[in-house]
């Protein structure tokens, strides 16, 4: 819906469409995509590694984060792999919430797939500090030593178990506190206890459904600044849209387009 009141707005004569396939289907559908008529496509979970295995190109920051979640067809026919939910987080931040990701204090929950472009995003934005909290603490070790050379700036990396101490302890000081675990959309509750936030301090749940999650409220309802995952969502299409097309500033188009989709998903099923 977001791309397709992009194309609207754009004037041009094309349309997202949803592709349910099996793992057998994946490589000849990427083939096809070579076909000039094609602008590019989107590829979730399972086949974001399959996916990176068939295009002619992978960027570094898809190769880094090891999902390719977008591909663009270049006027040649060549197929490039990139992502876009990293460069979608930073633009969330940074221009949604107006927070600058250099020198902050960042703590994480999840250690994910999505935790892990979050981690990225903020060690190439320069972040300061970065605390990965994660309910299972060998997957927060995990991804910290997989991320380690992408920091440039020698920031504080440490690992925390969600349970223990060191949590709390990492929340008082952080600039941004950031959920990126399925609580709060599988998950019913909140992971971060905002009252130990600071009163400055900036909440960002990429959960997107529900429109405001049990964490966003209770940030709010704290005098935070806070948003959801939608925002995200927003800025990552806009981002795909540009490399397709060579239009910028779709945000606010596309927003309008989800909005009312999120406030009430059933409406769309
Ligand atoms: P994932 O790979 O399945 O990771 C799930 C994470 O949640 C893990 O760290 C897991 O901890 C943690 N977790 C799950 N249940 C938990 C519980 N009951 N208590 C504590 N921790 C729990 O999922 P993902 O792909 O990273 O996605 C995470 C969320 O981000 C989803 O809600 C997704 O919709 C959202 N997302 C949003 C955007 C956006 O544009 N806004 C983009 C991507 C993803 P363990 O390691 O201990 O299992």
């Amino acid at each position: 819906m977001m791309h397709d009141a992009a194309f609207a707005a754009a004037g041009i004569d094309a349309s997202y469409e949803l592709f349910p396939m099996s793992e057998a289907q994946v490589a000849p559908f990427v083939a096809g995509t070579r076909d000039p008529s094609w602008l590019g496509f989107q590829v979730t979970a399972p086949y974001k590694q399959l996916v990176a295995g068939l295009v002619d190109e992978v960027e570094e920051d898809a190769a880094a984060l090891g999902a390719v979640n977008s591909v663009l067809r270049t006027d040649e026919g060549r197929l490039v792999g990139f992502n876009t939910d990293a460069p979608g987080f930073r633009a969330a931040i940074e221009e949604g919430l107006r927070v600058p990701l250099r020198r902050a204090s960042v703590v994480v929950v999840g250690s994910g797939g999505a935790a892990r472009a979050v981690v990225y995003a903020c060690l190439r934005a320069g972040a300061g500090r970065l605390a990965i909290a994660n309910r299972t603490l060998a997957r927060a070790t995990q991804l910290i030593e997989a991320m380690r050379d992408v920091a440039t700036d020698h920031p504080s990396l440490e690992a925390i178990e969600l349970a223990g101490k060191g949590f709390s302890d990492a929340l008082r000081a952080a600039d941004i506190a950031v959920n990126a675990t399925t609580v709060g959309m599988i998950d019913q509750g909140a992971l971060i206890p905002v009252d130990v936030l600071r009163p400055d301090a900036v909440l960002f749940d990429l959960v997107y459904v529900p429109a405001e999650t049990e964490l966003v409220r209770a940030a709010r309802a704290r005098g935070l600044r806070a948003a959801n995952g939608d925002e995200m969502l927003v800025r990552q299409a806009s981002i795909a849209f540009r490399r397709w097309t060579g239009i910028d500033g779709m945000s606010d188009v596309m927003r309008a387009a989800l909005t009312p989709v999120l406030a009430d998903p059933a409406s769309q099923a």
